[in-house]
């Protein structure tokens, strides 16, 4: 049954998978340089035998025939020949004389009367005047049988057999065989042993990691970091990677935990309120029922609707807020982006402005001017950007006391398009104002809350501003008073595009 691969894979470690690749290729090289090694190391030591045995069975039948055509010459007709001495030629090898009938003629001694097995095999190849060469084994012994022709007279009279014992050459090449095998076994332990504890020691980074994850999911704490020695390596770079991603999980995690605990105290002063009306109506109810209501009654009646009223309007004010901010957050806010006259914004936002002040802070209390109006267009959302300059001008009315004022202006140069809101209220101290657009933050809750504020206004401000890519920047003087400077970018026409305030004017 095949396992599929994948299958394999899933019970492989990393390590043990990097260790297994490394050692096969490693085997496969040692394996391909050991058969190269092998082969040429036999292919050399033949070739040597070789050349050594047709060497020497051409000098032996070259003084074989010699000595016979000699002999021949000097003979009376019917005599035998006296064949010459043949260790005299050979010594390290052994020496044969045959003749065509396959008949041993002469030996060297060191034959000692031995018949070479097989030497006959020979006799096809001499009679056609070719040599021959065979192996075959005497006792223990392998030996390289080489015969060449033996030619008397242009005649072949039988065959020069050359006997060398090949022992020592085969031994050593089959040592050279064993070394090379043992060798390679070796090798691939050891790489495979070394390799693992490397792999190891280089994986032990990743074990951290993993366990240090699997610490902060079981026991949910957000402090661990990882410390990794080299941090300089692509595992190191991961472990930064992952700390920072903790550092922004863990800070987004501490801003939501501190979100829930601001606005569930924000909503509970606004519901203890309306619940100690709701007790004190319960009461008035009861005495209702016993006689027609006085004067007082009616008053304090009216105080308590009010006051009930004012609470439910700062608490959906409030929900209305953290709603902006939630979608804000998760970008499912969209603003209708749209060429917008920035001026006519604030005109409308000075004249609500006047309503306002009027309304909160008493008619005549505050005085609202309108200082230097250019004309500027930008890209953005109407309804937003008219929000995030009546969220300042708010801020203006609520911070500043009676016989103040406000200017608002708006000043257009050098591609952007600048709006100011000047008060001279309470001002902001320097440290102050680092947090300000902070979510929930208030220089003083009493006062704020007693103006109806959340907290939220500026964080929205500040929101408002970066998604119509630009910025709100804050100049105060505590006792004296605030300017806060919206910055956007001017909205230039394209050239050829019909701009409706140009055509108009
Ligand atoms: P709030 O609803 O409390 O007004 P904001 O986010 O609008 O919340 O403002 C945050 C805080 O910044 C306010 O509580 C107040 O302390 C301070 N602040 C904002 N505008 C002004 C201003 N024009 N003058 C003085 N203080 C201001």
């Amino acid at each position: 049954l095949p396992i599929p691969y994948s299958l394999l894979l899933a019970f492989m470690t990393i390590r043990l998978r990097l260790t297994l690749w490394y050692t096969a290729l490693l085997g496969a090289t040692l394996i391909f340089f050991s058969v190269i090694v092998y082969s040429a190391l036999a292919t050399n030591l033949q070739a040597q035998v070789l050349q050594d045995s047709q060497r020497e069975a051409v000098s032996v039948a070259n003084a074989v025939s010699l000595q016979i055509e000699r002999d021949l010459r000097k003979l009376p007709e019917g005599e035998s020949i006296e064949f010459p001495s043949l260790n005299y030629f050979a010594s390290s090898v052994a020496v044969q004389v045959i003749n065509r009938d396959g008949l041993v003629v002469k030996q060297s001694d060191n034959l000692a009367n031995m018949t070479v097995p097989g030497y006959t095999s020979a006799l096809p190849s001499i009679e056609q005047g070719l040599t021959y060469r065979y192996r075959t084994v005497l006792g223990e012994q392998p030996l390289l049988v080489y015969s060449v022709p033996l030619f008397i007279g242009g005649q072949v009279l039988g065959a020069v057999q050359i006997v060398h014992p090949i022992g020592a050459a085969e031994d050593a090449l089959a040592q050279v065989g064993r070394y090379l095998i043992i060798g390679t076994a070796l090798s691939l332990i050891v790489a495979a042993v070394v390799g693992a504890l490397l792999a190891r020691r280089e994986l032990l980074p990743l074990a951290e990691i993993t366990r240090t994850a699997g610490g902060i999911s079981r026991a949910t704490d957000l402090d661990l970091r990882l410390n990794l020695e080299d941090a300089d390596t692509e595992i190191g770079e991961l472990a930064a990677t992952f700390n920072e991603m903790l550092d922004r999980i863990q800070k987004l995690f501490k801003g939501q935990e501190r979100l829930v605990a601001d606005v569930s105290h924000e909503l509970r002063t606004p519901l203890t309120t309306i619940r100690g009306n709701m007790d004190l109506l319960q009461r008035m109810a009861g005495s209702i029922r016993s006689g027609p209501p006085s004067e007082e009654l009616l008053h304090e009646f009216a105080d308590i609707v009010d006051e009930v009223e004012s609470e439910t309007t700062r608490m959906s004010t409030l929900i209305n807020d953290l709603l902006l901010l939630a979608q804000a957050d998760s970008g499912v806010l969209k603003l209708q982006m749209e060429v917008v006259e920035l001026d006519t914004v604030l005109l409308d936002v000075y004249r609500q402005a006047r309503r306002v002040a009027d309304h909160v802070k008493g008619p005549g209390a505050l005085e609202i001017h309108l200082g230097s109006e250019d004309q500027a267009l930008v890209l953005g959302d109407r309804a937003r950007l008219h929000q995030l300059l009546l969220n300042l001008v708010d801020n203006a009315i609520k911070y500043t006391p009676s016989g103040g004022s406000i200017t608002l202006s708006l000043e257009n140069s050098g591609g952007w398009v600048r709006v100011a809101v000047h008060d001279t209220g309470i001002g902001i101290s320097p440290e102050q104002q680092r947090h300000i657009f902070d979510r929930f933050y208030r220089t003083d809750k009493a006062r704020s809350r007693e103006q109806g504020g959340s907290g939220l206004g500026l964080s929205i401000v500040a929101w408002l501003a970066q998604a119509h890519n630009g910025r709100v920047t804050v100049e105060s003087t505590p006792q004296q008073g605030s300017t806060f400077f919206v910055w956007l970018p001017e909205y230039v026409p394209a050239a050829g595009v019909g701009d409706e305030r140009l055509i108009e004017g």
